[in-house]
């Protein structure tokens, strides 16, 4: 972008910094000279000038209530607007309509880079690319957030947009990268670091599932020699296939990481459920991996999401002993969830996710013991919130949407 040409102007929520963070740091390392500011609400945007500003708006779905609004607003003031992030990658077409003059769709680091080299297509979508080509923090701008070391993943979990957003191909950042950034911002005293993956204990390894001991081994024991006081792995924000859980791993968490407890993704105990939501696994290599947590002296933290439309009363009883089975033997945590039907996952058109009554009681029951947390109550209000907007037409799948554009990448071999 030229000196003098328009600055970038992002929004920025309590839900997307990690996504405004990644793109920041991609801007100010290839064109330090862009202009960058950010805005989060009317007022802000308010006070940019649209001559001296792009708007950049990454969003997920459940920011509609207050991305929609900037965003006609932002149009009626003349402002070029670039949007990208969950929603509009799964919802291109219905931002374009609105408005929005570029739809970003998957990662966006390289795109918003394209676009103030002056390509300006409609829709940008580029090919998945290694991550290491892009730093993982903004700290020119005092931008820092867990370092994402794998992006991607190679299920494909029915409720889930990460494949769909991201690809199925594994993409990880080397051990040596990730521990150059460490050390970047332990220069700046960030000396807590914690992870972003889709499968903590995949990192490294050739398919994302079969731990790759001796990298894990060098991250680990490479940050804390660097210096980090306080370091977090197979924890928030990350969690842990069951199939990828193994003593060696376990391990190396207890000697190198803080975190007490393992965040492990178990989604149901109904076998029924599991093969319907694609999980790619059954009960017992749960119960396995939970075993094994447990045996290892850490605490097996199990998330489990609940109220699928399809669940039959056999699933609601499967899931209930499956939890207290967990409980009671691995002295487990729950980690309870509803089930929201996102745009971009193949259960988009689904109904929102209902607990029941005998649900509502035995969570209750556990979160008041102190072995259940989570949000399954204000994910149950989300839930009901996008089928809301959905029903009053204010976003709607019109068969072009991400699965769909994804689909048709594809089949092109672009994706
Ligand atoms: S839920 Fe996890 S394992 Fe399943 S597709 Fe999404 S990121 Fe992958």
């Amino acid at each position: 972008m030229r000196k003098d040409g328009p600055g970038l102007a992002f929004y920025l929520s309590r839900t997307n910094r990690y996504s405004v963070t990644a793109l920041v740091a991609a801007v100010e390392h290839y064109y330090p000279e862009t202009s960058i500011t950010f805005f989060s609400d009317l007022e802000e945007l308010g006070k940019l000038d649209p001559g001296k500003y792009v708007l950049a708006l990454s969003f997920s779905s459940f920011d509609l209530n207050r991305a929609y609004p900037l965003i006609s607003h932002a149009r009626a003031r003349g402002f070029t607007i670039v949007a990208g992030g969950p929603h509009p990658s799964a919802r291109p077409h219905e931002l374009l309509e609105k408005g929005v003059k570029h739809v970003v769709i998957g990662d966006g680091e390289r795109a918003i880079l394209k676009f103030l080299h002056g390509e300006c297509a409609l829709i940008l979508r580029e090919p998945v690319y290694d991550l290491e080509n892009f730093p993982p923090f903004a700290i020119n701008h005092g931008m820092y957030m867990p370092v994402e070391i794998t992006r991607g993943c190679p299920f494909k979990c029915a409720y889930c947009q990460v494949p769909n957003i991201f690809g199925r191909k594994v993409r990880h950042r080397p051990v040596e990268n990730v521990l150059h950034w460490i050390k970047e911002g332990i220069k700046r005293g960030k000396k807590l670091v914690r992870f972003i993956s889709p499968n903590a204990f995949g990192y490294a390894s050739s398919d994302g599932i079969h731990p790759n001991v001796d990298a894990i081994a060098r991250l680990l024991e490479g940050a804390r020699k660097l210096g980090v006081e306080q370091l977090y792995f197979g924890s928030f924000p990350s969690d842990v296939r069951p199939e990828s859980v193994t003593p060696d791993v376990l391990e190396l968490v207890k000697k190198f990481c803080d975190n007490r407890s393992i965040i492990v993704g178990a989604q149901s105990g109904s076998i029924r459920v599991l093969k319907k939501i694609k999980r790619g696994h059954d009960v017992e290599t749960v119960e396995r991996a939970v075993a094994m947590i447990r045996e290892s002296g850490l605490t097996p933290h199990v998330d489990m999401i609940f109220g699928f439309p399809f669940e039959t009363d056999e699933d609601v009883e499967a899931n209930i002993r499956f939890m207290e089975r967990l409980i009671k033997s691995y002295s487990a945590r729950i980690h309870a969830h509803t089930f929201m039907p996102l745009p971009g996952s193949e259960f988009e058109n689904m109904p929102p996710g209902k607990l029941g009554k005998r649900y509502l009681k035995v969570l209750g029951y556990y979160a008041a013991r102190g072995s259940l947390d989570g949000m399954w109550y204000k994910q149950e209000q989300l839930a009901r919130y996008l089928d809301n907007l959905k029903r009053e037409g204010e976003y709607e799948d019109k068969g072009r949407g991400c699965a769909g554009t994804f689909r048709s990448l594809q089949d092109q071999g672009k994706s």
